[in-house]
């Protein structure tokens, strides 16, 4: 069978089509610029050349139908015939409370993403918008729906609520829901596998570190703390986004510049991070250059990052009372040893060591690895994280309980 991923973004929308027998990926692409002038669709299938597709989509439901026409194209298509999508599995960011696993969609389930549009109103409808325009063109495919938020669902009272005013939580919904929780899930699993032992038994870091970071403590196969919290805006620094800060901050930077709710989101969302305190870029690869050449702000914005994430790993081991396996994903994490070994560096005193060679090059010549001393007490690992197979599995799951 073959299973149709769905990442759909406000103006964007990705896409890749796998093959469930061996789990490999036919094609992929996005479709760019969705109810904007010049949209366009590009589109790789397997082992082939990218080709890019020019055509105006005016919504979700245009950018769909060009990604039908390109799988069932005769030169770039990987399909005969649409009946060959067995289902179709929707990355959607909220699920606030109510979504703890992975569902199959139908009208309530759909109305339960909408009433999490307050919670993330900028993915939500997005996602909405995605999962109409395939129920349109599919009619009879399954669509499933699996959120971000739902693997940390698991965390205790204690480490999801704020110490605000109780109210703030029972009428509004504040409280930590955490994000990135497909990736922190895939790469917990992966890790276990790769250790040979049960994840019920295991107590896992896993530091999903790329344009937005977030770092998950996995105790016995469950998230029971991360870093991200109501929004995607809390806990280390990422490329444009403060991470923590001190509230009071924000009052103070409003009263002393004038500057109002909306503004001052603005500038901790897409100003700050290591973009606002490097003034160089918030690329990774362009502050290790920046540091190279002698850039003083570059220096000290990786500084500040690798800080953050040592931090997390020291309070999350001793969260869960001890660590087994800590692993390192996405774009940063899964390519800069400098900030792997910056981020293990003082852990030596829990027995934890990384091994040089093996951090600046992943034995087995693969992207996936133990970077550890043999002697060390906790196996350090690299894992390239894969959202979209954990969407395919998650689909594939719910489809064999009906
Ligand atoms: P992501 O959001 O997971 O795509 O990660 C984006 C971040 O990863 C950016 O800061 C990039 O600089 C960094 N990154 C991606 N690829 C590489 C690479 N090959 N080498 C170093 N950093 C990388």
């Amino acid at each position: 069978m073959k299973v149709l991923v769905i990442n759909a973004g406000s103006s964007s929308l990705k896409y890749q089509l796998v093959n469930t027998e061996d789990e490999s990926v036919l094609a992929k692409g996005n479709a760019e610029r969705i109810g904007i002038s010049d949209s366009c669709l590009k589109h790789t299938p397997a082992g082939k050349d990218r080709v890019e597709l020019k055509a105006e989509f005016k919504d979700h439901t245009d950018a769909i139908k060009m990604v039908m026409e390109a799988l069932l194209h005769p030169e770039y298509g990987v399909i005969k015939d649409m009946s060959e999508i067995g289902a179709v599995g929707h990355r959607v960011v909220h699920g606030g409370e109510k979504f703890s696993e992975s569902v199959l969609i139908n009208d309530e389930v759909m109305e339960a993403i909408r009433d999490n549009i307050e919670l993330a109103p900028l993915h939500n409808p997005a996602n909405i918008m995605g999962i109409e325009a395939c129920r349109k063109i599919m009619p009879g495919v399954p669509n499933t729906a699996v959120f971000d938020t739902a693997f940390h669902q698991t965390m205790p009272k204690k480490a999801f609520l704020y110490a605000v005013p109780y109210e703030a939580y029972e009428e509004y919904g504040v409280r930590r829901y955490g994000f990135h929780g497909t990736s922190h899930k895939y790469v917990a699993l992966r890790a276990a596998g790769i250790l040979n032992k049960p994840i019920e038994s295991l107590k896992i870091i896993t530091c999903h570190l790329g344009n937005g970071s977030s770092i998950t403590a996995v105790k016995n196969g469950k998230s029971v703390d991360t870093s991200m919290g109501f929004t995607p805006l809390e806990g280390v620094p990422m490329g444009t986004r403060s991470g923590n800060i001190d509230p009071a901050i924000i009052s103070y930077m409003m009263e002393k510049k004038n500057l109002t709710a909306e503004q001052v989101n603005e500038t901790l969302n897409k100003r700050s991070g290591v973009l606002g305190l490097s003034g160089v870029s918030s690329d990774f690869r362009d502050l290790a250059s920046a540091a190279k050449q002698g850039i003083e702000r570059a220096k000290i914005a990786l500084d500040v990052f690798v800080y953050q994430v040592e931090k997390f790993i020291g309070a999350y081991a001793v969260a869960m009372g001890g660590v087994d396996c800590i692993v390192f994903t996405a774009g940063i994490g899964e390519n800069t040893p400098e900030i792997r070994k910056g981020a293990c560096a003082n852990l030596g005193f829990m027995g934890i060591r990384i091994d040089k060679e093996k951090n600046n090059n992943i034995p087995g010549n693969t992207k996936e690895g133990i970077i550890s001393t043999d002697d060390s007490r906790a196996a350090v690992m690299v894992i390239p994280t894969n959202e979209e197979l954990m969407i395919v599995r998650e689909t594939m799951d719910l489809l064999r309980e009906v």
